[in-house]
């Protein structure tokens, strides 16, 4: 078994929560035990775990696993602290605000011979699956995702970072990209931005991402894929699976733990993270020029 602290209690921490109580039955996730949680407030008891300050998480030997679910500019140094004292981490997307630091975690990770698990719920939704399946052999000539989306609390960072998920949909679409122009216009008054990233595929084929955040724009991802054979134009509608996103991810996590994911699976989704995080930079870099 391994003890779990949740920190930071927001809708994800308080769904971790809530997963961890109620594993589903048969998988590894039955493994973990949340056994406490850590929070800036001083909060009571949460669906019925107790707080406990860092300093206690850190050297506890029946905590051995840390969820990091606060806001994105947190994540870094949670994820430092709970590596650091050995404990395997499991982090909501983004890890880090930059690419380095993402780096200097997994090596950290590596040297402490613990799991470093970036949560990706957007890869496990059945949209997903059904249009990665829409997408399978067909040869893209160009395409465009925009996503629009209310406005986001502070502490969420730059939007190629906070925005994260919709870049990895590309990646994991069209393979590896790289950016050959972005920029962002921003109305801070109004809490409004809109962040347009070029991209290309490495066969030269153009995607753009548009990212756009504002009060009372509706979550929405708009696609525009051209392809030899075809224009896909809307995600394909999928019924919800059984299982939620967020216990999919812990019984993925939780197999990681276990020692269920190959090395070179492992590998794979490690080269991708690193890959998404550092072409959200490269757009930081280039927005700011
Ligand atoms: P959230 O705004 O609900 O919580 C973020 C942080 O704010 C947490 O640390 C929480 O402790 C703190 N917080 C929440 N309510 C507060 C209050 N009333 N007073 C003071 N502090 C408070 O955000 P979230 O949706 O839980 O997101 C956390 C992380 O999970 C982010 O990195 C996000 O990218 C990631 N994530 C969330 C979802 C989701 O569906 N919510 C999905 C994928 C990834």
């Amino acid at each position: 078994m391994f003890g779990a602290v949740v920190v930071g209690i927001g809708t994800a921490g308080w769904v971790r929560i809530r997963d961890m109580l109620a594993p589903l039955p048969g998988s590894p996730a039955e493994k973990l035990n949340v056994r406490a949680f850590i929070s800036r407030r001083k909060l009571d008891s949460q669906q019925g775990v107790s707080q406990v300050t860092a300093e206690e998480a850190v050297s506890r030997e029946d905590i051995q696993v840390a969820f990091i679910c606060t806001e994105n500019v947190l994540h870094e140094e949670n994820v430092r602290t709970f590596l650091q004292a050995g404990k395997h981490v499991c982090v909501e997307y983004p890890m880090t605000m930059n690419y380095k630091a993402a780096l200097e975690l997994w090596n950290l990770a590596q040297e402490k011979g613990v799991i470093l698990h970036e949560e990706h719920i957007e890869l496990l939704t059945e949209d997903f699956k059904e249009l990665k399946r829409e997408v399978e052999g067909k040869i893209l000539q160009e395409g465009t995702l925009h996503f629009t989306g209310g406005a986001l609390k502070p502490g969420f960072g730059f939007p190629a970072f906070s925005g994260i998920a919709r870049l990895t949909w590309l990646v994991e679409l069209f393979g590896e990209l790289s950016v050959t122009a972005a920029t962002m216009e921003e109305d801070s008054g109004n809490n409004y931005s809109k962040m347009t990233a070029k991209l290309l595929t490495s066969d030269d084929r153009p995607l753009m991402w548009i990212e756009e955040r504002g009060p009372g724009l509706p979550r929405a991802k708009n696609i525009n894929f051209q392809f030899d054979s075809c224009t896909l134009t809307e995600v394909p509608p999928a019924p919800r699976g059984a299982v939620g996103l967020f216990m999919q991810d812990l019984i993925h996590f939780s197999a990681k733990l276990a020692g269920q994911v190959s090395p070179g699976d492992l590998h794979r989704e490690k080269i991708r993270i690193l890959h998404c995080l550092r072409l959200a930079e490269n757009i930081q870099q280039l927005c700011k020029r």
